[in-house]
């Protein structure tokens, strides 16, 4: 059943991230698995989709299940299941470097590993100082804190997911 996950990956990558639009759910690395069963039914085989939370009680987990399910059923599956693996905890090391790249084109800070503040200060996306300071515990979305550059004086958003 390679091709058919396969066919579901691709379906997935299509799925964006509904705070950061630019980063698909393949991106920010929370798809676990993609498990089919009840394979003898090959015209509607059971979709099992295993899902870490960027962190726990994130708004945009509910968004993004439901993005799932819809387009696994545009592309003719019906039997979805979507299940929240919460550990091991969700960490950027799992999103892809091409997300990472992605994030800083789009001029949000790439999160250290579990968002924690880095010792040396957050990096500017505009100008790479690491001279930067909190402005604001949110920013634009929950998920993200406002950071000015103290450097080249940009306000920019730094990507944390409390
Ligand atoms: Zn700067």
């Amino acid at each position: 059943m390679e091709t058919e996950e396969n066919k579901i990956r691709q379906v997935l990558e299509k799925i964006s991230d509904p705070e950061i639009p630019v980063l698909s759910i393949m991106d920010l690395g929370i798809i676990r698995s993609i498990t089919l069963s009840n394979t003898r039914n090959l015209d509607n085989p059971t979709v099992t989709i295993g899902i870490t939370p960027t962190y726990n009680g994130c708004p945009a987990v509910d968004m993004i299940n439901m993005e799932i399910r819809l387009a696994l059923l545009e592309n003719g599956y019906t039997d979805i299941r979507i299940e929240q693996v919460l550990s091991p905890a969700w960490t950027t090391d799992w999103m892809t470097a091409a997300g990472k790249e992605k994030l800083k084109t789009y001029g949000i800070a790439a999160p250290d590993k579990k968002f924690s503040i880095p010792a040396d200060g957050v990096e500017c996306p505009q100008c790479n100082a690491h001279n930067t300071r909190l402005i604001s515990e949110f920013g634009s979305t929950a998920c993200k804190a406002l950071y000015q550059c103290n450097e080249c004086l940009e306000p920019f958003d730094y990507f944390k997911c409390h």
